[in-house]
C-alpha cells in the first residue's frame, strides 16, 4: 500500500517563539520541538515534506550584510542570495533535528533539505505596488540614495525612519518540484519551499533569474501540496485553532470547516486578519479547489491529536 504524504508548513514560532529567543541556540530548541512532533506522525507512517517561515531570518540575514558593507566595505548579499542562504541555516538546523528524534524514536528514515525556487509571474501585479517591508531602518537621506543608486523601492514607516519595500508576488512554479517528488518517492524526509521559495523570474529563453521580492510560505507549501497531490496540507503555526470573530467577544474556536464555510467566512472579511491567518484560509482553499481532500491548522504540540481528529481545525471539501 502507498503511504501517504503530508506537506507540513511550519510558522516562525517554530524557530523563534518570541523576542527574547531569537539566538542559533534557541531556534535549535524551537525546531527540535517541532521535530519531534512530526517525527510523531512519520511514526504513524506518513510521508512528509516540511516547509518554513524564513522572515526574521532573512532579516538578520539583511541586517549583517548592511553593517558589514557600511564597517568593512564587503558587498552586499542581494534578498535572493539572503533567502538561499536562510533556506540553508534553517534547513540545515530542521534536517538535523529530525534525524535526531527519529534516532530516539527509533526510526530508520533519511531527511534531506531542497534549496528550492519558485517561479513567479513578471506581470503580477504586486510588482506595481510592493508592500513588504525589509532589511533595516534608514535615514532620509540613506534611503534616497540607495533608490537612486539601486533602484530599491523606499517608503517613510510611521514616523520610524525609511525602510525598503519589496513585492509579494503569487508562486507559480516550484522548479525543484521533480527533484523534491523523487525523494518523497524514495521514502526520504525533506525539508524544502523555505519562505515560500527563493523568487525567481523565468524569461523567454527559459533562464531564470533571482529577483528582490518575498513569496508568503503558506502559499507555496499550499503550491507544493497541490503538485504533489498530498493526502494532507498541515499548517503549524501560534495557535491550536482557528476562531472566527477572532479577537472580538463573538470569537467562537472552529473544529472543522467544509471547503464553502471557509470561502464565505474568507468572503466576510472580519473572521481571518491579514497577513496572518487569512492567507493561511486562501492557501487551503487553493489546495481544496485543486483537489486536495483535508487540511488542518493546529500548534505543533498538537499535530499528531490533530491528524487523529481530537483537536485543531480541519478544513475539508
Ligand atoms: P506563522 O508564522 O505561523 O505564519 P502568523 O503570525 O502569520 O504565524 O499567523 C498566526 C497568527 O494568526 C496566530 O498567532 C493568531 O494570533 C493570528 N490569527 C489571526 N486571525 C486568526 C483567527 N481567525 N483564528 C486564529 N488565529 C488568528
Ligand atoms: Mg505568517
Amino acid at each position: 500500500m502507498s503511504k501517504k504524504v503530508a506537506v507540513i508548513a511550519i510558522g516562525g514560532n517554530s524557530l523563534i517563539k518570541d523576542k527574547a529567543h531569537q539566538s542559533v541556540q534557541d531556534q535549535y530548541l524551537a525546531a527540535d520541538e517541532t521535530a519531534k512532533h512530526i517525527v510523531e506522525m512519520i511514526k504513524e507512517g506518513w510521508d512528509v515534506v516540511i516547509g518554513h517561515g524564513n522572515g526574521p531570518q532573512v532579516g538578520f540575514l539583511l541586517q549583517k550584510a548592511e553593517i558589514a558593507e557600511k564597517t568593512a566595505s564587503l558587498s552586499m548579499a542581494p534578498l535572493d542570495v539572503c533567502g538561499a542562504q536562510s533556506q540553508g541555516q534553517i534547513g540545515y538546523q530542521l534536517v538535523q533535528c529530525l534525524q535526531n528524534q527519529m534516532k530516539k524514536a527509533g526510526i530508520n528514515k533519511p531527511a534531506a533539505c531542497v534549496i528550492e525556487q519558485t517561479i513567479v509571474n513578471k506581470n503580477d501585479p504586486a510588482f506595481q505596488n510592493p508592500t513588504k517591508p525589509i532589511g533595516g531602518f534608514m535615514t532620509e537621506k540613506e534611503a534616497k540614495a540607495k533608490a537612486a543608486e539601486l533602484g530599491w523601492t523606499i517608503v517613510e514607516d510611521a514616523g520610524r525612519g525609511w525602510r525598503r519595500v519589496v513585492p509579494s508576488p503569487l508562486p507559480e512554479r516550484i522548479v525543484e518540484l521533480d527533484a523534491i517528488e523523487a525523494l518523497i518517492k524514495a521514502g526520504i524526509i525533506v525539508v524544502s519551499i523555505g519562505g515560500g521559495g527563493i523568487p525567481v523570474i523565468e524569461h523567454e529563453d527559459g533562464t531564470l533569474e533571482g529577483i528582490a521580492a518575498v513569496i508568503d510560505k503558506d502559499f507555496g507549501n499550499s503550491l507544493l501540496a497541490q503538485n504533489l497531490k498530498a493526502d494532507m496540507l498541515v499548517i503549524s503555526t501560534a495557535v491550536e485553532k482557528v476562531a472566527i470573530n477572532f479577537g472580538t467577544p463573538e470569537q467562537k474556536w472552529l473544529d472543522t470547516m467544509t471547503l464553502e464555510e471557509a470561502k464565505a467566512y474568507m468572503a466576510e472579511g472580519i473572521h481571518f486578519k491579514k497577513g496572518s491567518m487569512a492567507p493561511k484560509i486562501q492557501a487551503i482553499i487553493n489546495f481544496l479547489e485543486a483537489g486536495g481532500k483535508e487540511a488542518i491548522i493546529t500548534n505543533p504540540e498538537n499535530i499528531l491529536r490533530a491528524i487523529h481528529g481530537e483537536t485543531g481545525t480541519r478544513i475539508t471539501k
